[in-house]
């Protein structure tokens, strides 16, 4: 017997992502790409259409429960799922091996919108300071890797160290001569 013929989707969609993806082939010069994009920029989905007719992302596949009966055991499977997690966590406190619940704490709120702009504001300010010590100091040791950092700090403590006790650098290990 013969498959029956392939359907596309066909449900209407934003054609933002695809023209991200227009714009990402072009600005790597890929024209063969940004053709056949173009090719299928009608605002339509293209996917491959389920047996229903729709794509997974346009209306196929699951519907969730459909029943009561089936709403009511996803609620319970939620609930028990739930428990198990807290009944762990419990285990892994009383264990050690957490020091606390992962979460926020227990009585905590949502931050007000007037203390999310301060925030913002600071993390604005932080962020125009680093521009600044950018400009001053360089890309280049703006950019370097804290594990960089880490590693030159400990070599300076090193030879800090090394001075202090006026032991001579070959005892020592230390590799500036
Ligand atoms: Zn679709």
């Amino acid at each position: 017997m013969r498959p029956p013929p392939k359907r596309r989707c066909r449900a209407r969609i934003s054609r933002s992502r695809l023209r991200k993806r227009i714009g990402a082939a072009q600005s790597r010069g890929d024209v063969a790409a940004v053709k056949r994009l173009l090719r299928n920029d009608d605002g339509r989905c293209w996917g491959w259409a389920l047996p229903n007719g729709l794509c997974r992302y346009h209306g196929g596949l699951s519907t969730g429960p459909r029943t009561e009966d089936g709403r009511q055991a996803s609620y319970t499977a939620r609930d028990a799922g739930r428990a198990r997690y807290h009944a762990r966590v419990r285990e892994l406190v009383a264990a050690g091996v957490l020091d606390k619940a992962p979460g926020r704490p227990l009585g905590s709120r949502n931050r007000t919108p007037e203390e999310r702009a301060a925030m913002a504001r600071e993390r604005e300010e932080r962020r125009a300071q680093r521009q600044a010590m950018v400009a001053l100091n360089g890309v280049r040791k703006a950019h370097k890797g804290r594990g960089q950092q880490r590693e030159e700090a400990a070599e300076m403590q090193r030879r800090h160290d090394v001075f202090q006790t006026g032991q001579p650098r070959e005892a020592t290990g230390c590799a500036i001569r």
